[in-house]
C-alpha cells in the first residue's frame, strides 16, 4: 500500500528511519515547522530552518524514495515572544510561496494564552490573503477547552473550516470536532497520544470520514511507522480496505490537494546510498 505519512518532522529523524519508511511503503510526507528542542532567539534562526525543511530535507528524503512537502509556520510553544513572532511574520512570505510549501502550519494553541492567539490568529489570516490550508495543532493538555477556544478563533477570523487539518484529536475531543467542517487529525504514538486500538475504536465510534492519521514522530519516544502499525491493527480489528486507504492516504491526499504545488509522486526510487554517501 502507498502510504502518505501526512504530518511527521524528519528533521529529527535519522537515514535509517528513512530507510525504514519507504521498505514499509511510505512514499509521500509532510514536514510542518515546529519547535527545535530549544526556544529560538531571531528571527533568521527560523528563517534559515525553513529553508532548511524546504530544501536539504527534501533533497534527502528524495535519495531515500520519499517525496517530501512542507508546511511553514512560527509554532505555538514560542509564541510568548510576541516581538519575535512579528519579526518572522513579516519575513515568513518567500518561505510560505516556496514550491515545496503545500500550507501554514503547525498553528494553534500550546497553553493555551493570549500571545498564542495572537500568532495563531494572524497566521490564519495569512493564510487566508494567500488561500493556503493550514495545519492547527490541538493543544495536549486540556484538550476540551483547547479544542473549544481553537474553534472559537477559526470562525472568528473566517477562516475556511474545510481547509483545516486539525490535529492531535482523542477521545476528549472527537464529539466537539464533529460538530466542525475540518478535517481530524489522529496523531498516533507508542507511549503518550493515541495507539492503533484507540484510533481503531473512535474510526469505529466517529466514522472515517475526513479523518487523517498520522505518527507526527518527533523528539520524544515516537514512530516513523506509527502508519503502518495502524493499518495492521485496523486489518486485523475488522475494518476494510477501503476505510483504511482513506486513513492512511486518500483523505490526506485529498486535504493537501488544495495547493496546486501538492503532486505527489508515488514512484520515486531510492538512490544507491554509494552514490551520495560522503
Ligand atoms: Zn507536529
Amino acid at each position: 500500500m502507498n502510504i502518505i505519512e501526512p504530518h511527521i518532522h524528519m528533521y529529527s529523524r535519522t537515514t535509517d528511519d528513512y530507510q525504514a519508511m519507504y521498505a514499509a511503503g511510505i512514499r509521500v510526507a509532510v514536514e510542518p515547522s515546529f519547535w527545535l528542542g530549544s526556544d529560538r532567539h531571531y528571527a533568521g534562526t527560523f528563517f534559515d530552518y525553513f529553508r532548511l525543511i524546504l530544501e536539504f530535507e527534501t533533497v534527502r528524503a528524495r535519495r531515500f524514495g520519499i517525496d517530501h512537502y512542507c508546511a511553514v509556520s512560527y509554532n505555538p510553544k514560542e509564541a510568548e515572544n510576541r516581538k519575535l513572532v512579528d519579526e518572522v511574520l513579516a519575513g515568513m512570505g518567500e518561505y510560505l510561496d516556496h514550491e515545496r510549501c503545500i500550507a501554514v502550519g503547525e498553528i494553534g494553541f500550546n497553553n493555551i494564552t493570549d500571545n498564542e492567539e495572537y500568532a495563531f490568529r494572524r497566521q490564519l489570516e495569512i493564510a487566508m490573503s494567500k488561500d493556503m490550508q493550514v495545519i492547527v495543532h490541538l493543544p495536549h493538555l486540556n484538550k476540551p477547552e483547547g479544542i473549544r477556544r481553537s474553534l472559537k478563533v477559526i470562525r472568528e477570523v473566517g477562516f475556511p473550516e474545510n481547509r483545516i487539518y486539525l490535529d492531535h484529536n482523542t477521545e476528549d475531543t472527537m464529539a466537539q470536532a464533529r460538530q466542525c467542517d475540518c478535517y481530524l487529525g489522529l496523531t498516533v504514538y507508542p507511549y503518550s497520544k493515541l495507539t492503533p486500538r484507540r484510533v481503531s475504536a473512535i474510526v469505529r465510534q466517529y466514522g472515517a470520514e475526513k479523518l487523517i492519521v498520522s505518527g507526527s514522530a518527533d523528539w520524544g519516544v515516537s514512530d516513523p511507522l506509527a502508519l503502518v502499525k495502524v493499518i495492521d491493527f485496523l486489518k486485523g480489528d475488522g475494518h476494510d480496505e477501503a476505510t483504511i486507504q482513506k486513513l492512511v492516504r486518500a483523505t490526506a491526499d485529498e486535504f493537501y490537494r488544495h495547493s496546486p504545488r501538492w503532486k505527489p509522486d508515488f514512484d520515486l526510487t531510492p538512490v544507491d546510498v554509494s552514490t551520495f554517501q560522503r
